[in-house]
């Protein structure tokens, strides 16, 4: 396991080995506990950056201060990124902003963290400990902020959205979400705005990756959450794209979910990159369009072609017909046989353009049967 990989034991021991802490924290923890995939590594420890660095350095690692200000170092060893934070502690709050300094203990440190299940801390040797209550919780699939909901909202508005994103991930689907933790997040709502659209688009990304995120989704659509941080959006739906996807066998994406929720301007809002805006915009392009399952897989691939399929039975409620998976994967393998140069030198210019569009369109309507030469005759 990733615990008691040597290169991960060997951070822990540059540490260790100079008398400081080096505790896991946070989602490795969390997710170790449930048996679940662990992508980052997060350290806490009482050592101060300057001396994170240096002891990394003589261990011959390779530290990069990569959020030096607020006590990170990352360390690459093995394959993953570790990520050594020195503890922090909340000072006082100036208006809503709360004023960090470091920490000597990792019970100070677990105050400033946003849910109990993210505040769960293991030794090197496994030990876990657990300063707030985090594991009750855990085994209970309970979401719950740490001290007090309001203020810790209103100290980051961010919080909202990670409520959400927790309770979908790992929540329990027959507790329901912590009510008080809901209604700290409905009073706080207009906070949302505050937010940069990088942070929002990235915690609506990981919601919506979760392998059933309707509940949250719902959630968050009566508590004004949706719509203040997706305007127009609707949840109703998304629970009927789910079991679709299920009856398929399709992983989560956050991008086909999106869709479904559908609602306006989301690549502006959330921030979306080149690949994913243009993602979305087929796929709602496709799913408004007339064209059939075989065209789909023709022209969008047969991944985006099942996004399409599973989209439209969404919105209409009728079912994907038993065989447009077979339609799709015929229309993914076809090869239109016909290129440019086959109508030259009769054909130059726009004309050559539009001629190959008008027997392409032909030969998808013949089911791809039509060949090369019955299209030149
Ligand atoms: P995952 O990496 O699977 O998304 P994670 O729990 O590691 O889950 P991160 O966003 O990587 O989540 O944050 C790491 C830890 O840092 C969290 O577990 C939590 O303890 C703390 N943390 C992160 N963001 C916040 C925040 N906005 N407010 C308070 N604590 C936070
Ligand atoms: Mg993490």
């Amino acid at each position: 396991d990733w615990f008691f990989a040597d290169h991960t034991q060997a951070v822990c021991r540059a540490l260790t080995g100079a008398g400081h802490q080096a505790l896991f924290v946070g989602g490795c923890v969390r997710n170790a506990l449930l048996g679940a995939p662990v992508t980052d590594i997060d350290i806490a420890t009482d050592a101060r950056p300057e001396q994170v660095m240096n002891l990394a350095a003589a261990a011959g690692l390779k530290p990069v201060p990569t959020g030096f200000e607020h006590g990170t170092v990352t360390v690459v060893a093995g394959h993953l990124p570790h990520e050594v934070t020195t503890f922090r502690r909340d000072v006082e709050t100036f208006g809503r902003h709360a004023v960090v300094a470091f920490a000597d203990t990792a019970e100070e440190d677990a105050h400033r963290r946003d849910f109990t299940m993210n505040a769960l801390y293991a030794t090197p040797g496994g030990e876990v400990i657990d300063p707030l209550g985090g594991l009750p919780d855990l085994v209970a699939r309970r979401v719950r902020f740490i001290d007090d909901a309001d203020a810790r909202i209103r100290e980051d508005y961010l919080r909202i959205l990670r409520f959400f994103r927790f309770h979908a991930w790992y929540g329990d689907p027959e507790g329901g979400l912590d009510a008080s933790g809901l209604a700290a997040c409905a009073a706080n709502v207009g906070g949302l705005e505050k937010l940069s659209r990088e942070r929002v688009g990235v915690e609506i990304k990981k919601l919506l990756s979760a392998p059933d995120p309707g509940q949250s989704v719902a959630a968050m659509d009566q508590s004004g959450v949706l719509s203040h941080s997706l305007p127009g959006a609707v949840s109703r739906l998304l629970p009927v794209l789910v079991h679709l996807e299920k009856g398929w066998g399709m992983a989560p994406d956050p991008m086909r979910r999106l869709a479904a929720l559908g609602g306006e301007d989301h690549a502006e809002r959330l921030r979306l990159s080149k690949a994913e805006a243009r993602k979305l915009d087929r796929l709602r392009d496709a799913v408004g369009g007339s064209a059939g399952a075989a065209e789909l897989g023709y022209r969008l691939g047969s991944e985006a072609a099942c996004d399409v399929v599973l989209l439209r039975a969404t919105a209409t409620g009728a079912p994907p017909s038993e065989d447009a998976r077979d339609q799709i994967a015929e229309g993914a393998a076809a090869e239109f046989p016909l290129t440019a140069s086959d109508l030259m030198p009769d054909h130059t210019g726009p004309a050559l353009g539009a001629r190959l569009k008008e027997l392409e369109a032909r030969w998808i309507a013949s089911g791809f049967r039509l060949t090369r030469e019955q299209l030149l005759g």
